[in-house]
């Protein structure tokens, strides 16, 4: 607080505009980390959640459910890639990410995997600042370092090369060679499809994300697809896995799952993860239940927004936008620019 500069307190904010206290307009061209998709303050999302919240602004998803929940499940069975089916929310992306870690590590256990427990994680990665997402994001980046004595120890892998520059092959050799290693010890991999986010915008080709498919399937080791930041459009495919053709076992939605309107998070998995949960025995379930889980008007939110990337014509859209995006490569000359990178709507200099 003392070393940043004073923020700029924000009395509105509609489309790509915040207005400020003082009457100044900024464009917002980082979407409040990515997760203001359909704009600020979007008809459609604001009329669904005052709807919903004049019925009922939140009720615990604890013995009880309600239609919001279970209409927003479905919609996103539909839209996710291949047979991710079995929904768990949450209320942020680092819990949607600790809920894809303690599936993975109960996947495991559940079946008489008891040493199973570690993750493995890609170099330069992030997926959230609470303790058990901090155990698989890079360890020297930002603000972890401080806390690496007290996070889990987890299996770091390499960093990709980075799209363009080849070297897949012998990455992916290294990376199986990694992971068949540790394999008695190894129950996930955990990573962002075809881009780092956090970790400064870092692309990495698909033929990687589906290397590590093939690697994953053939060690019998589930795959995490944190999509938090890649879901919903923002490389161009409505999801960064489909883009590669790839199908996750486990995919962590959040960001702009409800069109960056409310936080909330949705850990996805397939049958055969589900299957392992789905037992006579009260102690094979997981056991996870935030407060605000599936909060209603959190799911209403999500489904207008859905709604939008439905009907509106947005892959085109998002199309046009990376054509436009592409005066950005001309900056590439200048001085103090190091790499300019553009897929779908996302340009970084
Ligand atoms: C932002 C982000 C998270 C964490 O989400 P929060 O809602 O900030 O907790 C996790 N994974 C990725 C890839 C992210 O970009």
């Amino acid at each position: 607080m003392k070393t940043q500069s004073p923020p700029f307190k924000v009395m509105s904010a509609s489309g790509t505009r915040l207005i400020l206290d003082n009457g100044r307009q900024l464009i917002d061209a980082i979407s409040s980390w990515w997760c203001m998709i359909h704009g600020y303050s979007h008809p459609d999302i604001v009329s669904a959640i005052s709807d919903q919240a004049a019925q009922m602004s939140h009720v615990m998803l604890g013995g009880l459910t309600h239609d919001p929940a279970e209409r927003l499940a479905s919609q996103l069975e539909a839209i996710t890639p291949g047979d991710l089916s079995h929904v768990f929310f949450g209320d942020s992306g680092s819990v949607g990410v600790e809920i894809a870690l303690k599936m993975a590590i109960q996947y495991a256990s559940n079946q008489g995997y008891v040493d199973r427990s570690k993750i493995a994680y890609l170099t330069g990665a992030y997926h959230g600042d609470t303790l058990g997402a901090m155990s698989v994001c890079d360890p020297e980046e930002g603000m972890h370092r401080l806390f690496g004595r007290v996070v889990i120890p987890q299996l770091q892998l390499p960093r990709p090369p980075k799209l363009g520059t080849g070297g897949d092959d012998a990455y992916l050799n290294q990376v199986e060679s990694i992971l068949s290693h540790n394999r008695d010890a190894v129950c996930a991999v955990i990573i962002e499809p075809l881009m780092q986010g956090a970790g400064g915008f870092y692309l990495y080709s698909p033929t990687i994300v589906q290397g590590v498919r093939r690697i994953c399937d053939t060690l019998g080791i589930l795959l995490i697809c944190d999509e938090v930041a890649t879901g919903f459009g923002r490389l161009g495919s409505m999801f960064a896995s489909e883009r590669c053709h790839v199908v996750p076992d486990i995919m962590v939605l959040g960001k702009a799952l409800t069109g960056g309107h409310i936080g909330m998070s949705a850990t996805i998995a397939r049958p055969h993860v589900f299957g392992q949960f789905w037992s006579d025995f009260p102690d094979r379930a997981l056991m996870h239940g935030p407060t605000f889980m599936g909060n209603p008007l959190a799911c209403r939110a999500a489904l207008a927004s859905i709604q939008l990337l439905k009907e509106g014509d947005v892959l085109n859209r998002i199309a046009q936008i990376e054509q436009r995006l592409g005066w950005l490569y001309d900056l590439r000359n200048r001085t103090n620019v190091v790499d300019v990178r553009v897929m779908g709507a996302m340009g970084v200099v």
